[in-house]
């Protein structure tokens, strides 16, 4: 309940009080009339009512003043609170949550929409500012951002979106103003701010979107302004786009996988599924990772659309480590099992990767070397000696390591003998080859041979067919993974796998 709120009701309480007791009194001197109006009694009676009535209303009057005062003073501090909450405590723009509640009251209705420009614009190189500078320069200059946006649009509401990025609320959909008045926002930031004598010239990035031309809704409209800021940004920062329909195509559509992507891990709308990885005699001895994004809108999505955005971005780090966790987590549900995860060879290109292997591990109290990294083929072959390195640290820290998708890189038999890899998963395309293809078989059988030298355990991946199983058990494949067995599924829905998974198995894996 709110200060104001709580004010009212208790004085409230204390003024109905008063007025009872007034009541009470008036009702007595109504009494005394009516009865023996000689007797002595009625007279003190009638005294004591007065005074009553006397102090009643003295201390209505108190309660009048007070009450109103109180009530005064309880309004201020609400307007001051919602203010603070409403207001950016820096640069005085409007906080991101009722921006958008503004920005959807402006939209108006679908049946009653109103013309707005949602016009999203980005300080360039605020990093940068903050690094060479200081922060305490940064900080003047989102004011200075602020102040100037204020002025050259005074009719109109500006928000502060995050850090550096900043939007504002036309409430017309005249496209040349905006421009016009944007222009005039990139001269005043480029003639800068002092900075210990000298003047630092600053420059914005902007993107606006129409409504309801464009979207008649706050998130949708927001999206597109996105879209129209990222083209400024790649068309070298400092400048207006305007939303285009063409902006929509297939690469820019990875922009909105990428924002929501980062929403989902936030939200925690990932799965991770897990597809068993059996031995000759059917026992799963391991169970591979798979990620999930069940997306409330356009339903699964597939790791092949996402994983790549993910690995252009800075998210796969986040994605990676979200997996591992997960994993961690999930590893309770099958006793005696490995999990493998797959790795990126993005992650493996920072020593954060280890690191947040490490700390992982600690915080869900589970042992390294019950855990396999799956890096692929390509990963490997082309990889650079830190990243060797890096997959020694890890092996060191008991980490087994699968060499994933082998044949479909350079397929060198060669750098089996040094990378540091305890088995190596054969590529579907080589299981499903073996009847019929003899490049694929030669090639099987060769890697089984050099594996059993090096003592690697070779996994067939993909096995569609109990013929593809007899196959690739022939050509002496010791371990077996694909929809024949078990397509990847919840681990809710893999309860079966504990029942055939003896614990002697799981080590050797
Ligand atoms: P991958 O590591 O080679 O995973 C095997 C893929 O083959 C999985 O596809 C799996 O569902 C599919 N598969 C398994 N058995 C069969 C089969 O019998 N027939 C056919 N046609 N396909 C089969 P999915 O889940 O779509 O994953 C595709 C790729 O996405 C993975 O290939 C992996 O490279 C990547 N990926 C998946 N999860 C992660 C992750 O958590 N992190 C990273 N970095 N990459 C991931
Ligand atoms: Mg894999
Ligand atoms: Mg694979």
């Amino acid at each position: 309940m709110s200060n104001y709120r709580s004010i009212k009701d208790h004085s409230e309480r204390g003024y109905h009080t008063v007025q009872l007791l007034l009541t009470v009194g008036a009702g007595m001197i109504v009494w005394s009339l009516f009865t023996i109006i000689d007797d002595r009694r009625v007279f003190a009676a009638l005294l004591v009512c007065l005074a009553i009535m006397f102090v009643g209303f003295a201390l209505l009057a108190y309660l009048r003043r007070s009450i109103a005062y109180r009530l005064n003073q309880a309004s201020l501090a609400e307007q001051e609170r919602h203010m603070l909450l409403r207001d950016d405590a820096l640069t005085g723009a409007m906080t991101r949550r009722f921006f958008l509640e503004e920005l959807q009251r402006t939209l108006g209705t679908p049946f009653k929409p109103r013309d707005a420009t949602l016009v999203l614009i980005d300080l360039d190189h605020f990093k940068q500012l903050n690094d060479s500078f200081g922060h305490p320069f940064g900080d003047r200059a989102l004011v200075h951002v602020v102040s100037s946006i204020k002025q050259l649009f005074p009719d109109c509401t500006t928000g502060r979106l995050g850090g550096d990025e900043f939007a504002v609320i036309v409430r017309d959909a005249d496209i040349d103003r905006t421009r016009a008045r944007v222009r005039a926002l990139l001269d005043t930031l480029r003639m800068g701010r002092l900075h210990e004598g000298h003047t630092v010239s600053l420059s914005v990035s902007a993107g606006a979107a129409l409504a309801p031309r464009h979207a008649g809704q706050a998130e949708e409209l927001m999206l597109l302004a996105d879209l129209a800021l990222y083209e400024s940004k790649s068309a070298g920062r400092g400048r207006l786009t305007v939303f285009d329909p063409e902006m929509l195509s297939d690469k820019r559509h990875s922009r909105f996988i990428e924002r929501e992507l980062r929403a989902a891990i936030y939200l925690n709308q990932l799965e991770l599924h897990y597809q068993p990885i059996t031995n000759d005699r059917g026992s799963v001895l391991a169970l591979e990772g798979l990620v999930r994004w069940r997306h409330p809108v356009r339903g699964m999505i597939p790791p092949g659309d996402f994983i790549p955005v993910a690995e252009r971005s800075n998210l796969i780090g986040t994605l990676g480590e979200w997996v591992f966790r997960q994993a961690c987590l999930d590893i309770v549900h099958f006793p005696g099992c490995r999990l493998t995860i797959n790795v990126s060879g993005e992650q493996l290109k920072h020593d954060s990767f280890l690191l947040m292997l490490g700390r992982v591990l600690k915080e869900t109290g589970r042992r390294a070397d019950l855990f396999v990294l799956e890096i692929t083929e390509t990963v490997a072959t082309g990889a650079k000696p830190e990243i060797l390195r890096r997959l020694e640290a890890a092996r060191s820290m008991g980490f087994k390591i699968a060499l994933d998708d082998f044949g479909t890189g350079y397929c060198g038999f060669n750098y089996l003998k040094t990378l540091p890899i305890d088995s190596i998963k054969i590529d579907r395309s080589y299981i499903q080859g073996l009847g019929h293809d003899p490049v694929a078989q030669v090639f099987v059988s060769a890697l089984v041979q050099i594996a059993r030298i090096q003592n690697l355990a070779v996994v067939a991946e993909g096995v569609e067919t109990e013929a593809e199983l007899i196959l690739a058990r022939a050509a002496g494949c010791d371990r077996f993974q694909g929809y024949h067995i078990s397509r990847p599924a919840r681990k809710e829905e893999l309860s079966w796998v504990n029942e055939s998974s003896p614990m002697e198995h799981a080590l050797s894996a």
